[in-house]
C-alpha cells in the first residue's frame, strides 16, 4: 500500500486525500507563468508500489500542470477560458495548463529510518530530473518515453484487439490456420489478464482447429497455455497432464524449444504439488536444454527456480550455487532486475527474514501464470505458491527466493519502469525481425512464449535464437 503518511513531505507540498482509498495526490509549487505562481498535482497510478531496487519503493505517478487562478485584472485577461479548473488542499482555484503525462514515479525508501540511498535510485533511473519532495520521498520525471512506460495492463489490452482482429480476418478469409493460430493468441492474452473463463474457450476453440489440421507444434503451444490456466486455477495434477501432453508432442516434434517450456511447466506443477523432488527433476532437464540451445536468459530463470526447489529440500549449498549462477548470467546478461535478486540471495545466506514487501498486486500475479516479460512463467506462479504460504514461510528460507521472483514481476508491471528501453529504430528492427519469423504466432514468440512487442522494447532482452541480442 502507498502510505503517504510515511514520506515526511516538505511543509511546502500539498496534501490532497482522494476519497474512498487511503491515498492522496500531491500538490507541489512549480514556479510561476505571467507572474502567477503553478502548481502541479502528483496522483500515484497505482494502490501498490514496486520495488525498484533493493530498499527502495516507487509507484507510477501522474502529472498535469495547473496555474493559479488569478483574482485581479491580469489573472482574469490571461486566464485560458477551457482548462479544466482545480481547487488546492489549500482552498485556491487553479486552472490545468497541460495535458497529463505518465512518464513519473514516486519513489521512497523502504525504512523511513534509514537514508535514503539517492546514488541506487539515480543508477536506475540516470537519465531523468530527481526532484526532492520530503525526507523519503523523490520525483523521478521523465521515466519512461513514448510508450515504454505503457502500463502492461493496457499492452495487454492492445494485444486482445489485435488478437481479436486477426481472429476477424482469418475467419473472414476461412483460413483455418490463421484462426487457430489468432485463437491461441487471444486465449495467450485472456491468460495474462487473469480471465481463465475466455481464455479456456480461446484455447479450447484453438486446440480443435490445430488437432483438425494436424499441426504438432501449434498443438503443444495450446496445450502449454491450457495447462498454464489450470495451474493458475489451483489443478497442479490436471495441469501436470497437459504438460505432460505438450511434452509428448515436443518430443515427437523434435522441437527442443518446446520441450524446455513443457518440462519447466511441469516443473512448476510438481512445485505446486509440493513434489520439490520431481520439480527439480523436471527443471534440471529443462536446464540442460536450454544450455544446449543456448538461451541464457531461460538458463538463469531455470537455475533460480532449481535454486528454490535446493532451498525447499534443505540443500542449502546446492540452493546458492544455483542462485549465484543465476545472478552471474543476470549480471553477464545486463537484466537490470539483477541487484534485486542478489539482495534476496544475500538475505538467504545471511538467514534473514525479510520483512514482507511484496507488491499489494500479489493477488493478481496470482491468476498471471505467465510473466509478461520473462521467458517463461516463473514469475507469476512463484508469485501464486508465495500466496499460498504463510507470512513466516515466504519471507525466510526458501520464501525469500521466491519472494524475489514475485517482486520483479512487480518491477516489469510497467513496461519501462526504471529499466533502459529500446531506442525507436532498434525496437523497429526488432518488430520486423520477429513479424518475419517463422517462430512467431502473430503476438508472441512460440520460443520463449514472450509478447514480442513488449519484450522487444526492453534494451536488455534477447531473442532466444540471436536474430536480435541485447
Ligand atoms: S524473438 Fe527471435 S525466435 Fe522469437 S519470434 Fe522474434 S525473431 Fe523469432
Amino acid at each position: 500500500m502507498v502510505d503517504w503518511r510515511a514520506w515526511s513531505l516538505d511543509e511546502s507540498v500539498l496534501v490532497e486525500p482522494i476519497p474512498g482509498t487511503d491515498q492522496a495526490a500531491l500538490w507541489i509549487p512549480a514556479g510561476q507563468e505571467r507572474g502567477t505562481a503553478c502548481w502541479e498535482r502528483i496522483a500515484p497510478l497505482e494502490r501498490a508500489g514496486f520495488a525498484a531496487a533493493p530498499g527502495i519503493c516507487a509507484v507510477p505517478a501522474r502529472v498535469i500542470r495547473t496555474r493559479r487562478r488569478g483574482a485581479g485584472l491580469f489573472g482574469r485577461w490571461f486566464r485560458r477560458p477551457t482548462g479544466q479548473t482545480w481547487i488546492l488542499p489549500n482552498g485556491q482555484a487553479a486552472e490545468q495548463l497541460s495535458d497529463k503525462r505518465n512518464d513519473l514515479h514516486l519513489v521512497w525508501s523502504e525504512n523511513p529510518t534509514a537514508p535514503f540511498d539517492l546514488a541506487s535510485l539515480k543508477s536506475r533511473w540516470p537519465d531523468c530530473r530527481v526532484q526532492q519532495l520530503g525526507k523519503n520521498l523523490y520525483l523521478v520525471d521523465g521515466t519512461a518515453q513514448s510508450q515504454s512506460g505503457q502500463p502492461a495492463t493496457a499492452a495487454m489490452e492492445e494485444a486482445r484487439l489485435l488478437a481479436d482482429q486477426l481472429l476477424r480476418d482469418a475467419r473472414a478469409a476461412g483460413d483455418l490456420g490463421k484462426q487457430a493460430s489468432a485463437l491461441a493468441d487471444l486465449g495467450a492474452v485472456y491468460l495474462q489478464q487473469g480471465k481463465a473463463e475466455p481464455a479456456i474457450k480461446a484455447l479450447g476453440e484453438a486446440l480443435a482447429i490445430a488437432r483438425q489440421l494436424g499441426e504438432r507444434s501449434r498443438e503443444a503451444d495450446i496445450l502449454g497455455n491450457l495447462g498454464a490456466v489450470t495451474l493458475a486455477a489451483g489443478h497442479g495434477e490436471r495441469a501436470r497432464e497437459l504438460f505432460e501432453m505438450e511434452l509428448a508432442l515436443a518430443r515427437e516434434a523434435g522441437d527442443r524449444f518446446a520441450e524446455k517450456l513443457a518440462l519447466e511447466r511441469i516443473g512448476m506443477a510438481y512445485a505446486r504439488l509440493s513434489d520439490s523432488t520431481r520439480a527439480l527433476a523436471a527443471f534440471e532437464q529443462a536446464l540442460a536444454l536450454a544450455r544446449a540451445v543456448g538461451h541464457r536468459k531461460h538458463v538463469a530463470d531455470l537455475l533460480w527456480s532449481s535454486a528454490i526447489q535446493h532451498a525447499e529440500l534443505r540443500q542449502r549449498d546446492q540452493a546458492i550455487a544455483c542462485a549465484q549462477a543465476a545472478l552471474d548470467l543476470w549480471r553477464d546478461t545486463g537484466n537490470p532486475q539483477a541487484a534485486w535478486f542478489a539482495e534476496h540471495l544475500r538475505k538467504y545466506q545471511a538467514g534473514e527474514t525479510s520483512a514482507r514487501q511484496a507488491p499489494a498486486d500479489e493477488t493478481e500475479t496470482a491468476e498471471l501464470p505467465q510473466a509478461l516479460l520473462g521467458a517463461n512463467m516463473m514469475a507469476g506462479l512463484w508469485a501464486n505458491r508465495e500466496t499460498a504460504a504463510t507470512d513466516q514461510a515466504m519471507t525466510q528460507g526458501p520464501g525469500l527466493l521466491r519472494m524475489a521472483v514475485s517482486a520483479t514481476k512487480s518491477m516489469a508491471k510497467f513496461i519501462g519502469s526504471g529499466f533502459k528501453t529500446a531506442s525507436p529504430q532498434t525496437l523497429q528492427q526488432r518488430l520486423q525481425t520477429c513479424a518475419a519469423c517463422e517462430h512467431h504466432t502473430g503476438l508472441r514468440c512460440r520460443l520463449c512464449g514472450c509478447f514480442t512487442t513488449a519484450k522487444a522494447r526492453l534494451a536488455h532482452e534477447e531473442c532466444p535464437l540471436g536474430k536480435w541480442v541485447g
